[in-house]
């Protein structure tokens, strides 16, 4: 054999896939009110990728990108619309945050670092600005010929407008949030969604602290309406106190309530390198990089929690014991 190459034996009950990416995350740790470490919520839980949903936006985009450059995990940027970033919660509602000219000349400066934009469209963010952040961005990301990711929560903006404005192949957050202007009415999903899945919209989980709901789940699964990327919105707090922890803690959520393993996975790996134009991440074929995932799917009880405190008590969950990054194997 030749001895340059290495030879890993592993466990029998392991699986390999492309590196895990998570397509929703917040690790600009300077902006305290959601941050956190990119090697705590990368690599040492799996993910050889991370996407930052909006934290940091033209004033300080730089200062991100020189924080996370001798990182092991890959980081990628989502640039807030506001200029600001997210330094305190209502980044939007004052306008004069939106700084066109900004916003593209870093888009312009960072290409491989800005996967798209962020718009946060709920209340306590835009303010008294209703709908007005949203068409903003849509411009701004036309412009610059990104996609956008918009978080959705409290109106506004209701949930039909995002839905009916945003551009196939933009990204909607929060998917599954139990909220009032959520995907579910009465029970029953409104005629938006599906109006939107089926004309090309992704779908994102974006899980955190209050934006995951198993009854919303359910209800969507009944209704073939399946989330395209399986993401965190991880940041410390919700990662030390839950209900997140992890990726691969949310991905097993969706293991247990409908999803198969190999659509799971899908949604970690191949689905958001394609919604972010990652072509050589996400799926393992000559020409892509050589990032790896290790995991295992372990058969034993473990209780979980969703966003309204709602308790699931799963029979598997998917846990992440190695990874190969940069040439590197490193056991977790
Ligand atoms: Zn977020």
């Amino acid at each position: 054999m030749d001895e340059n190459i290495d030879v890993i034996e592993l466990d029998e009950d392991c699986y390999i896939s492309a590196g895990w990416i998570d397509s929703h995350t917040h690790c600009f740790e300077k902006f305290e009110l959601y941050a956190d470490n990119c090697e705590e919520i990368g690599y040492r839980q799996g993910v050889t990728s991370v996407i930052d949903a909006g934290t940091a936006g033209a004033d300080n985009i730089e200062e991100f990108f020189n924080s996370i450059k001798e990182c092991k995990t890959h980081v990628y940027s989502l640039l807030n619309i506001s200029k600001t970033g997210i330094c305190a919660q209502n980044e939007l509602a004052d306008m004069t945050h939106i700084d066109k000219k900004a916003f593209e000349k870093m888009c312009k400066k960072f290409p491989r670092f800005i996967l798209g934009a962020k718009v946060r469209m709920s209340q306590s963010v835009v303010g008294e600005n209703g709908d007005l952040p949203l068409y903003e961005a849509i411009q701004m990301a036309n412009q610059v010929n990104l996609p956008l990711m918009v978080h959705i929560g409290t109106a506004p903006a209701q949930l039909e407008t995002v839905l009916k404005n945003v551009r196939e192949g933009d990204i909607v957050t929060h998917i599954f949030n139990p909220k009032e202007n959520g995907i579910v009415s009465h029970g029953k999903i409104k005629d938006c969604v599906f109006e939107a899945y089926q004309r090309g919209v992704y779908f994102d989980l974006g899980h955190g602290t209050d934006s995951f709901s198993f009854d919303v789940l359910d209800i969507a699964n009944e209704n073939h309406i399946q989330v395209y990327s399986i993401s965190s919105d991880i940041y410390f707090r919700n990662r030390h106190n839950g209900p997140v922890y992890n990726l691969s803690t949310t991905m097993s959520k969706l293991l247990m309530r409908g999803y198969t393993l190999e659509e799971v996975i899908d949604s970690v790996t191949r689905k958001p390198a394609k919604m972010f134009h990652l072509d050589k991440r996400g799926r393992i074929e000559k020409g892509c990089c050589g990032d790896f995932t290790i995991f295992k799917v372990i058969h034993e009880n473990k209780e979980v929690t969703d966003s309204t405190g709602k308790k699931v008590i799963l029979s598997q969950y998917i846990q992440p014991v190695a990874v190969i990054l940069r040439n590197e194997y490193i056991k977790l």
